[in-house]
């Protein structure tokens, strides 16, 4: 079976949500607080042993989505998303599979 892979990434500075359409016809909807609330990097999940876990999908759609905005994102590969955030953190790589889990 072939992976499912992102076609589309727009990133809605007004509507402050990330929107991902993906190879399936599926699409998901980050709002961007809550996507930097669920940063998976090893320091926001407060170390090693508590990373590679699926999303806290409840923390993502209930942060309160006003703040942080994004600056600018990168494809990592052909896995993942870098996101940098205005507040200077781009350390969070968000995998496919990571955001397909997220995804509302
Ligand atoms: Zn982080």
């Amino acid at each position: 079976m072939e992976k499912i892979r992102p076609t589309g990434i727009t990133a809605d500075r007004t509507q402050r949500i990330l929107t991902i359409t993906w190879s399936d016809g599926q699409a998901g909807h980050y709002p961007f607080a809550g996507l930097r609330a669920i940063c998976p990097c090893v320091t926001c999940k407060g170390g090693h042993d508590n990373m590679g876990g699926p999303p806290d999908v409840d923390v993502l759609y209930v942060t309160k989505n006003e703040g942080v905005t994004i600056e600018s994102i990168h494809t990592v590969g052909s896995y993942a998303l870098q996101i940098v955030w205005s507040d200077g953190h781009d350390t969070g790589i968000y995998t496919w599979d990571y955001l397909r889990q997220a995804r509302a």
